[in-house]
C-alpha cells in the first residue's frame, strides 16, 4: 500500500499537465512502516528525453534528490511518470526498465486531461502488479 496526501496528488497532476505534450517524471520519498509506504516528499525531475512516449530522469537532479532524501532521513519509496495519451499502467518498456522490486512505480495517465488517473505498481520478474493507492 502507498499513501499520498491529497495536496501531493493535486501537485502531481498539475506538474504532469504542465509537462504536456511530453511525459513528466520524478521521485517519491517518505517513510515505510510494516510495508506501508507514506509519501511525504516529491521530487519533480526533468525528462531529458522531452518525449511524449518515454522518459529519462536527469542524472544530476536524481543524484541531488537522493542526497536530500538521505539528509532528511527519508527513504526512496518509488518514482512516477506520466502517460500523456495511454492508460495508467506500465508499458512493455516500463516493465523492461524497472530495476528495483522494492520501489513503487506510479503512473499518471492524462488520456482524459480533466480526469487524470493515478495507479501504483510493483514490478518484479518482469511482472507488474497493481498496488493499493490511498489518498488521505
Ligand atoms: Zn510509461
Amino acid at each position: 500500500m502507498i499513501i499520498f496526501k491529497e495536496e501531493h496528488i493535486k501537485d502531481l497532476f498539475a506538474y504532469c499537465r504542465n509537462g504536456l505534450p511530453n511525459e513528466s517524471c520524478g521521485l517519491l520519498a517518505g517513510t515505510i512502516t510494516d510495508g506501508v509506504k507514506t509519501v511525504t516528499q516529491i521530487y519533480y525531475l526533468k525528462n531529458i528525453d522531452e518525449s511524449p512516449e518515454h522518459f529519462s530522469m536527469d542524472v544530476k537532479e536524481q543524484f541531488q534528490a537522493i542526497s536530500q532524501i538521505r539528509k532528511s532521513n527519508l527513504e526512496l519509496i518509488g518514482n512516477f511518470h506520466s502517460h500523456p495519451s495511454t492508460p495508467s499502467r506500465p508499458s512493455k518498456e516500463d516493465i523492461r526498465l524497472a530495476f528495483d522490486p522494492k520501489l513503487s512505480y506510479v503512473i499518471i495517465s492524462l488520456q482524459d486531461k480533466d480526469n487524470p488517473v493515478i495507479n501504483s505498481f510493483n514490478i518484479k520478474e518482469k511482472t507488474a502488479d497493481i498496488d493499493q493507492l490511498v489518498v488521505e
